[in-house]
């Protein structure tokens, strides 16, 4: 029996962990799950899987979510606190599936544990990859991503050398608005900007596909996660998302990861690391598939990718304000503060700002101080734009 606990289980990617878990009852006891609002979700979801504690993120959610478990011998709890608590309790695979930078303190306190955390909350190692990073070696745990493209390099690594890695290729799909012109993106509304034509995800990430800060954050994940000069990542865009990444070799070799869209796989490929075991997903017909097709970003409509390279020169604290600066920019633009072009400009603004102001260690306290400035500097220039 595997212990297991799934930070942010009401979500995309919990759900789909969660999928997986209950088809193998036998493998696995639940410690915790925990989520957000969602308190139906959590404890409907709690009790079918028998789990030790349920946690809300929020205070005001407990009551519910205490009556909703009435009658079980489900523990429950709320608050930020509760989430370190929950991280702390013995587990032997942990999922970090909380989406933004709040997934950063659940996640390392699981790591002090010194398990296995199956890393798909990519906020953690933008905002503080040396310090994910640092605790991970500092107690034996064991990181393992979950973001497709990277679980993609990371199968395509197995037995290989470091050293023979020439370059690492990441796919986008392009999201909702790839083949919209640049006039119409700047009216673009967060309903449009949520649907994407080929993976099934949450809210925030799907807009991030749309506007590639989701592929931007990539980059640096991938910088840190693989230990990679940023002159060695690529990005190219594909929009039938069918490869997921592709590993370049001194000798020339290009390694890709091909299979349909399905966060199964690559959550999946994570629980049983390192072996492989039958995963309920599609197995890809490559002649229905018929062409793969592949072309250069664009920078003047993809300022995002832009922003990353110069975060992954400046690196430090730099990861920390990019990921709170476009956190506070997405919210601005799902609020119709701003438009959603105007998001890019937020986050480069706050970039420019904050440049030279940034303490150089990076500790805990440090991450979120400078998060904290990141957002009021977001939220102010969001302001602006919104008053002009
Ligand atoms: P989601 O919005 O569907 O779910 C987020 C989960 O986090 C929910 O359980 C929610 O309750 C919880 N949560 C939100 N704010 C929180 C807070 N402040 N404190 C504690 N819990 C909070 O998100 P998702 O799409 O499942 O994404 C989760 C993470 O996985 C993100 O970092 C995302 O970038 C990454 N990811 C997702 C996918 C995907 O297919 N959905 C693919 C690759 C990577
Ligand atoms: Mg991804």
């Amino acid at each position: 029996m595997r212990r297991v606990t799934i930070f942010g289980a009401t979500g995309s990617i919990g759900q789909a962990t969660i999928d997986l878990i209950a088809r193998r009852p036998g493998d696995f006891r639940v410690v915790a799950l925990t989520g957000g609002r969602n308190v139906a979700q959590l404890a409907e979801d709690a009790r079918a899987l028998n789990a030790e504690i349920a946690v809300t993120a929020h205070d005001d959610a407990l009551p519910e979510l205490r009556e909703r478990l009435a009658g079980s011998r489900i523990e429950t709890a709320a608050g930020e606190a509760a989430l370190v608590e929950a991280a702390a309790r013995p587990a032997d695979w942990i999922m970090s599936g909380i989406v933004g930078a709040a997934g950063l303190v659940p996640g390392l306190a699981a790591l002090k544990q010194g398990t296995t955390l199956a890393l798909a909350n990519k906020e953690s190692l933008v905002c503080a990859g040396a310090l994910v990073l640092a605790e991970a070696k500092a107690h034996g745990a064991t990181l393992l991503p979950v973001d497709s493209e990277h679980s993609a390099v990371f199968q395509a690594l197995v037995g290989e050398d470091m050293g023979a890695v020439e370059r690492v290729i990441l796919t986008a799909s392009g999201g909702a608005f790839r083949d919209w012109p640049l006039e119409k993106l700047a009216r673009a509304t967060p309903a449009e900007a949520a649907s994407h034509p080929n993976w099934d995800m949450g809210t925030r990430i799907t807009i991030d596909s749309a506007s590639l800060f989701n592929k931007a954050l990539e980059l640096v994940e991938a910088r840190e996660f693989f230990d990679l000069d940023p002159g060695q990542l690529e990005v190219v865009l594909h929009p039938e998302s069918l490869v997921h990444a592709l590993v370049g070799f001194n000798d020339g070799a290009l390694m890709a990861h091909v299979g349909p869209p399905d966060m199964r796989h690559a959550i999946g490929y994570a629980l049983n690391w390192p072996e492989r075991r039958d995963l309920p997903v599609d197995r890809l017909d490559l002649v229905a598939a018929g062409a793969l097709t592949f072309r250069g970003p664009d920078e003047t409509r993809h300022p995002a990718l832009r922003l990353a390279r110069e975060v992954m020169e400046a690196g430090g604290l730099s990861g920390a304000v990019f990921c709170a600066a476009k956190d506070a920019a997405l919210d601005a633009f799902i609020d119709g503060r701003i438009g959603f072009l105007d998001m890019a400009r937020v986050v480069e603004d706050v970039l420019d700002r904050t440049a030279g102001r940034l303490p150089g260690e990076m500790t805990q306290e440090t991450v979120a101080d400078t998060a904290a400035l990141a957002r009021r500097e977001a939220d102010a220039i969001a302001g602006t734009i919104a008053a002009a």
